[in-house]
């Protein structure tokens, strides 16, 4: 499609609902090895939670599917990554204006990532979420700038956040839980660059579909 629309997020959500749970275990794992482990749980939680707030709501907008996402996943998913992904997606659902083409889908990514970065004060290479959305809001702008569509830019924008994800398995932890474990905390992939990297995966998927 040349423009994404209502349903194409209702479906990234759906989709990433179904992605969170399928991977519940593999992300407390993550957490487990550098955090508490709860990123899994606390991720399914939310979107079990966003699940059932849309199916409640009929959201007219794309936007209006956002701050649903948002204020659902602040008031549920607690720890770090409530706040982090609520922020994300509430710049997000404000940047949108209408149906999303590529310049669309980047400015998305990176009033997401803005929100992250204003949020959590994450630089590049700490081993954070802001390592997997920093080069997927890159990607996405990259796209629009090559004349590339909406489905284009979210697939680069996909695989740009799981290159960023797998970045982090060196890193060292300068933000969040596993700074505490300081150098220990390299060789390890950081589960919400994990989380973040699944999440845009949908959102192309459903844009694909
Ligand atoms: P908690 O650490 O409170 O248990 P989660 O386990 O749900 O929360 O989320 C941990 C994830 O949150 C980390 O893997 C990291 O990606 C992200 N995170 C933590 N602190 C920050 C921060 N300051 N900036 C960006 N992301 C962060
Ligand atoms: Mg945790
Ligand atoms: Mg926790």
């Amino acid at each position: 499609a040349a423009t994404l629309g209502t349903d194409w997020a209702l479906d990234w959500v759906a989709r990433a609902a179904k992605t969170v749970s399928d991977h519940r275990i593999d992300l407390i794992e993550l957490d487990r090895a550098i955090g508490d482990g709860d990123h899994g749980e606390n991720m399914d939680r939310g979107f079990t939670a966003v699940t059932a707030k849309l199916a409640t709501l009929r959201p007219d907008t794309v936007g209006d599917v956002l701050k649903t996402v948002a204020t659902t996943l602040m008031s549920t998913v607690g720890g770090a990554a409530g706040p982090l992904y609520g922020t994300a997606f509430l710049r997000g659902a404000k940047a949108v204006d209408g149906e999303l083409d590529a310049a669309g889908v980047a400015s998305m990514l990176e009033a997401g990532l803005e929100g992250i970065r204003a949020r959590g004060k994450a630089e590049a290479g700490e081993k954070t979420m802001v390592d997997a959305w920093g080069p997927a809001a890159e990607a996405a702008r990259r796209a629009a700038e090559d004349g590339q569509g909406p489905a284009e830019a979210l697939r680069a924008a996909a695989d740009a956040a799981a290159a960023g994800s797998d970045a982090t398995i060196p890193m060292v932890a300068r933000k969040g839980r596993a700074s505490y474990l300081g150098e220990r905390s390299a060789g390890h992939r950081d589960p919400g660059a994990e989380s973040s990297s699944l999440l845009l995966a949908a959102a192309a998927e459903a844009a694909e579909s």
